[in-house]
């Protein structure tokens, strides 16, 4: 009985007094982070975030403020200067101070050198998620199998993540996946799309409509009979040769994965989808003068949805190709 009660004094403090550093790190028992992941796990339960944890030089790069919260730190415990552009996290008595292309961190027992320094990218401080979480006393593993990072308090809470994550990638290497479902399909300009895509399409083609564009959707969805017809009925008019070259075989067409959407406009409005579409979660697909890596020509129209915290990491690092993002910066 008296230890029930004890037991339950310690669970009041917890939710009476969550807001303070002292309650937090307390109640910290372990996150995860999976580089090409806008989501991530903290105290077994998945969270949003609006940017995407990656991978680049060796290091699993997490955004500086989900790192923080992953390890109890409050909204209170970061303080960020725009200025001098470093921040400083406060955990219970320990405090870090950190600054965005420096590779010197500041802990109470003075500043010590680290490989890579924080880098913005877009909005976004980022840094390697191990340097913080250490710093305030967790455990760091890294999960190769699941592709994630494992933050603990104590080794006996040590997460289980999830399977790796697989961005979904279709090329001529890459077939779609043998037991890929495209799920609820919506309707766009008399067109079919993944459920997911419908929103996004809508708010781009309203934005591109206020540039004064009339944009219009040329293709779709395209079921594996549908994009079998469409290789055939070019091979019959241009021979097989021109089908290969500009049609994709069954099972690796873009299209088939209710993602990507060929948009008929002028070239100034090509110019402005490329340069405004990640802002909507979409990338060209295949742009030019990467012809060797996505084993396509230049296609204006084509756009693929990826979701906007890997479009505009692709934007704001430059990257230019699914391929790169996915074997580059998320462990794919
Ligand atoms: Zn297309």
């Amino acid at each position: 009985m008296g230890k029930l009660a004890g037991w339950l004094i310690v669970f009041l403090l917890l939710i009476v007094n969550p807001t303070t550093t002292g309650s937090q790190a307390a109640s910290f028992n372990s996150a995860v982070f999976q580089p090409g992941s806008e989501r991530y796990i903290v105290n077994h339960q998945e969270q949003a975030m609006d940017a995407i944890t990656f991978i680049e030089q060796g290091r699993v790069w997490v955004p500086l403020r989900y790192l923080a919260y992953a390890c109890g730190i409050t909204t209170e415990g970061i303080l960020w200067d725009p200025v001098t552009q470093s921040a400083r996290l406060t955990l219970g008595d320990r405090e870090l101070t950190l600054q965005v292309g420096s590779k010197q961190l500041v802990g109470q027992e003075g500043p010590w050198q680290v490989d890579t320094a924080p880098q913005i990218i877009g909005d976004r401080v980022y840094l390697p998620a191990r340097w913080v979480a250490s710093y305030f006393g967790y455990g760091v593993d890294w999960d190769a199998e699941k592709r994630a990072v494992l933050i603990y308090a104590f080794p006996a809470e040590k997460p289980q993540p999830p399977p790796a994550v697989d961005i979904l990638l279709v090329n001529k290497q890459l077939p779609l996946p043998a037991d890929y479902s495209v799920g609820e399909l919506v309707d766009f300009q008399d067109f079919r799309f993944a459920a997911p895509v419908q929103a996004p399409l809508q708010e781009l083609f309203a934005a591109a409509a206020r540039q004064g564009f009339s944009l219009r959707v040329t293709s779709g969805y395209r079921s594996a009979a549908e994009q079998q017809a469409v290789f055939q009925n070019r091979a019959s008019k241009q021979g097989l040769n021109v089908a290969r070259a500009t049609v994709a075989p069954v099972g690796h067409s873009e299209h088939q994965t209710g993602l990507a959407v060929d948009i008929a406009g002028t070239t100034r409005a090509y110019d402005w989808l490329a340069a405004n579409s990640w802002q909507y979660g979409f990338i060209l697909r295949y742009p030019k003068g990467k012809e060797a890596i996505t084993g396509y020509a230049y296609e204006p129209w084509h756009f693929r949805y990826v979701g906007v915290p890997i479009a505009s990491f692709m934007h704001y690092k430059g990257i230019a190709t699914l391929e790169e993002f996915v074997f580059n910066y998320a462990g794919g």
